[in-house]
């Protein structure tokens, strides 16, 4: 079977709908053809200034949000970054392969140090994306008979990150041996692009959008629906797919579509001449039919602590087995002496 990897950052205390529709749908989908590992990736989360108390509970918020979608231990490996050391020590290891100007071009580190300038950012949010190779490098299935198939489900957004993963595996194989699967970029065709809606050019994002631009998994139906039916359309009353004149209605037409399982085609007739009231109702309601049973399910989860932890326990010690299998051969062929028995 295939292997996958993927992560998220607990950035925030609920994902959105952009996390749910680009990934965590298709992560939940996965685990039955693949051998699945998935990872809330607390590391990469302070690469901006945080809050230790926080970034613990929304680790854990994190997690549950990704039991309650439907992951499960049986099925895939769900564990914390920071519970297999290993990232940290691979990431090292691919930096020293990476130029620097390789990583200057990394277009999302320009678009989040933006705010507060290249030279205030930190450098840990310049070498993200390294870690991120490591990340996924570390889950690089091993040599060996048998098919080597490595996919990484990622949205839109990532897919220069995972160039640089697959030039650094390239680029380690080539100095010191066959040792990494170049991992292929898996984005589903049902995986949408969601983006804020306040500004329909952004992508809904946990650290940019304005709470009123962002649909939350973990939001109650009142204030839910209230964003909805804010959302930023035109001032036309058509509801037609058109992604440069009508970007707003367009992006809500996408979550319909991906929710409703239906085509643009029927959105467009269902709501012929009726409006943008009507559509924006029953689009509110398609979400919460969704997130409701989500967000009842995490909150039971995050109700026993011990039993949450011990369920990532079981997470970290299968991810952790993998990654120090790949690590160990990783220290031999870069020449790093043996520890010793
Ligand atoms: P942050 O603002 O902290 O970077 P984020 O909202 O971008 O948060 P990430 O944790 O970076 O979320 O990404 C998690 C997953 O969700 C990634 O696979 C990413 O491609 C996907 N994703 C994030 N935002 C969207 C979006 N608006 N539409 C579709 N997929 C998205
Ligand atoms: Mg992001």
């Amino acid at each position: 079977t295939p292997r996958v990897l993927s992560g998220i950052q607990p950035t925030a205390d609920s994902f959105h709908l952009g996390n749910y529709l680009g990934a965590l749908r298709q992560w939940v989908a996965l685990q039955d053809s693949h051998e699945a590992f998935y990872c809330v990736v607390d590391l990469h989360a302070i690469t901006v200034e945080h809050d230790p108390a926080l970034l613990r509970r929304r680790t854990r918020v994190s997690a549950a949000q990704l039991l309650a979608m439907g992951l499960d231990q049986d099925r895939s490996t769900l564990f914390v970054q920071s519970h297999v050391p290993e990232h940290a020590e691979l990431a090292w290891v691919l930096s020293c392969l990476t130029g620097f100007g390789e990583a200057s071009r990394m277009t999302q580190f320009k678009d989040k140090s933006a705010k507060q300038g290249a030279s205030a950012a930190s450098v840990g949010l310049f070498t993200y994306p390294i870690l991120q190779a490591a990340d996924i490098l570390l889950y690089s299935p091993e040599a060996g008979p048998g098919e080597r198939v490595f996919q990484v489900p990622v949205g839109e957004d990532q897919r220069q990150h995972l160039e640089l993963t697959r030039d650094l595996a390239q680029r380690f194989n080539h100095r010191f041996g066959e040792t990494f699967v170049p991992p292929a970029a898996y984005i589903p065709e049902t995986a949408a692009k969601i983006t804020d809606l306040q500004e329909p050019a952004a992508k809904m994002s946990k650290s940019a959008s304005s709470p009123q631009g962002i649909l939350d998994v973990l939001e109650e139906p009142g204030p839910m629906r209230k964003k909805i039916m804010r959302a930023v359309t035109d001032t036309g009353t058509e509801v037609r797919y058109d992604e440069e004149n009508k970007a707003g209605v367009t992006n809500l037409m996408r979550i319909y579509a991906a929710l409703g399982e239906t085509s643009y085609a029927d959105i467009e007739a269902r709501y012929a001449g009726s409006g943008y009231g009507q559509f924006k109702k029953d689009l509110a309601e398609l979400v919460l039919d969704t997130f409701t049973p989500i967000r009842e399910r995490t909150q039971k989860l995050l109700a026993d602590e011990e039993q949450l932890d011990r369920l990532l326990a079981q997470g970290a010690e299968r991810a952790g087995a993998v990654a120090r299998r790949n690590m160990e051969i990783v220290r031999d062929r870069v020449g790093f002496v043996g520890r010793g028995r």
